[in-house]
């Protein structure tokens, strides 16, 4: 006889199967599918989850019920776990059968990147590397680093589109065979473009193949500093010594050795010692080899004895996944349609567009609101010196508080995706029902309409139905952080905050 599952266990069932599905589905997917979901029943082979809506059922039933079936039965140890689906629709946060999402998605993405830390950790340091002066010896006071497990930036969660394409792939051949083939491999591109990223991940990878090798990713920088110190130390042995041994270097930002005749000397014979023992040399600039007039020609010209690849400005679809990809590892949750707006007015960087995340997840965490393109319109509207925006209509709008309930109908049903006609119709929709209910508590609390005239504009409503509306959401917001953002959102919207 198969006994059924205890309840407070199915929570915990899904939860890891949630963990297991969420590296396999695109973030804003996941916390919109997968919200207010819970495991219903466990009987026998079947795993009956719960879904609120019939438009959740659809496309959970489409896109993702195999992956389902397959980590329900990898979490229940069973060579099968058949899943069926059922809409429920008195499934909502409040529930304690539901799994709240976006907290489940912050632990993943945390999850994930320990996971990625953990791979990146070399499992045996060398232990030629204790002996080795360079470890021990007093260089190791200096900037430079050897690639550690430390870094964020991998070849995993780099972005690959058709302007980065060939960098990328240059680096991936390189991380696979180092000092065999395209070496020295010199990557040019403008500020913010992904050079630092592309060859600290480069790094990263060599190391994962190949634990024994040792790996320093230096700045132009920091290679003089170095050198000035060696100097001033009477150490420049030392420091030739350290370089020579390195099985990997990369050194970032050449064009910073301009007129440095000494730091330059230094490196064109590093340069050459390591090549003669095929060793990999990858090399950062922000223009090609040929336009680097400040530096000596007899450097320039070897590094034009490899693969010399580009990194560009990448167009809209690739800002696109490249915001999504920052989303997920920061475990926040943006609408496509602020993604799509910050895609498209963002012009000069990924660092820019990197700068715009920060400040929509400033706006999460800090003033409780769910970023809105309306929110986010002036953020880039500075970066971009006020040059007018695609898709943001509202700049010249004065921002004066909103009065009638009109208006506060208008900014619900964008934000809700909720047409006005529905609110005022009689649908119980349960989409529907909750913009209608937050446009009766914002009449109330802010505009400080009676429950007797919300109800009369609001479609001819009781006075007790509107009561209860208010009451309702008002419970909501002292139950769900996520909820009372998104109310702030569109209090903000309408100037009430
Ligand atoms: P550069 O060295 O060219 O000035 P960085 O490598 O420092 O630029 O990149 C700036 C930021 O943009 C980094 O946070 C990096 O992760 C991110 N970035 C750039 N290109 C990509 C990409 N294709 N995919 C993911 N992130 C990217
Ligand atoms: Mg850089």
């Amino acid at each position: 006889m198969t006994q059924a599952v205890l309840q407070g266990d199915t929570k915990e069932i899904w939860k890891e199967v949630l963990l297991k599905l969420y590296s396999n589905v695109p973030q804003s997917q996941f916390l919109t599918w997968f919200k207010n979901t819970a495991i219903l029943e466990i009987e026998g082979g079947t795993l009956t989850l719960g879904v609120p809506t019939s438009i959740s059922f659809n496309n959970i039933a489409d896109k993702f019920l195999a992956l389902i079936q397959k980590a329900s039965a990898e979490v229940l140890e069973k060579e099968v776990c058949q899943v069926q689906l059922r809409v429920d629709g008195s499934l909502h946060k409040k529930d304690m059968r539901v799994v709240d999402i976006v907290r489940l998605a912050r632990t993943a993405a945390k999850k994930n990147e320990q996971r990625k830390e953990e791979l990146m950790t070399p499992t045996a340091v060398p232990s030629q590397n204790k002996r080795s002066p360079m470890v021990d010896g007093s260089m190791e006071e200096t900037a430079s680093q050897i690639v550690s497990s430390k870094s964020k930036y991998t070849l995993s969660n780099f972005i690959v589109g058709p302007e980065n394409q060939l960098a990328y792939a240059a680096c991936c051949a390189v991380s696979k065979a180092p000092g065999e083939s395209y070496n020295p491999l010199f990557i040019y591109g403008g500020v913010g473009l992904g050079k630092t990223h592309l060859m600290q991940a480069t790094g990263h990878e060599i190391k994962m193949r190949f634990p024994r090798k040792k790996i320093l990713y230096v700045s132009s920088e920091q290679f003089t500093n170095e050198l000035i110190q060696a100097i001033g130390n009477h150490k420049t042995p030392e420091l030739r010594r350290k370089y020579r041994e390195i099985d990997v270097l990369m050194i970032d930002d050449i064009q910073f050795l301009a007129n440095k005749q000494q730091t330059q000397m230094e490196f064109f014979h590093t340069f050459n010692e390591l090549h003669q023992d095929k060793k990999q040399i990858i090399i950062s600039s922000d223009r090609p080899p040929k336009e680097l007039d400040t530096l000596e020609q007899r450097l320039t010209s070897r590094f034009e004895w490899g693969m010399i690849v580009d990194v560009q400005f990448p167009d809209v679809e690739t800002r696109s996944a490249i915001l999504r990809m920052k989303c997920k590892e920061r475990g926040i949750f943006l609408s496509e349609e602020v993604i799509d707006f910050i895609a498209h007015n963002v012009h000069s960087s990924i660092r820019e567009l990197e700068g715009v995340l920060n400040q929509a997840v400033a706006l999460y965490e800090l003033s409780q609101t769910t970023p809105t393109i309306k929110t986010i319109g002036p953020v880039i509207m500075k970066l971009n010196q006020n040059r007018m925006l695609q898709g943001y209509t509202y700049q010249n709008r004065p921002q004066t508080r909103a009065s009638t309930i009109e208006e506060v109908m208008d900014s619900t049903s964008i934000f809700f995706h909720v047409s006005k006609d529905e609110m005022l119709g009689a649908s119980r929709k349960k989409e529907i029902a909750l913009a209608r209910q937050v446009v009766m508590y914002i009449a109330k609390y802010d505009l400080g309409h009676t429950y007797e005239k919300i109800g009369e504009l609001l479609g001819g409503r009781l006075h007790s139905t509107v009561m209860h509306s208010c009451n309702k959401i008002g419970n909501m917001l002292k139950k769900s952080d996520d909820f009372k953002r998104d109310l702030n959102s569109i209090r903000l919207d309408l100037g009430l905050m």
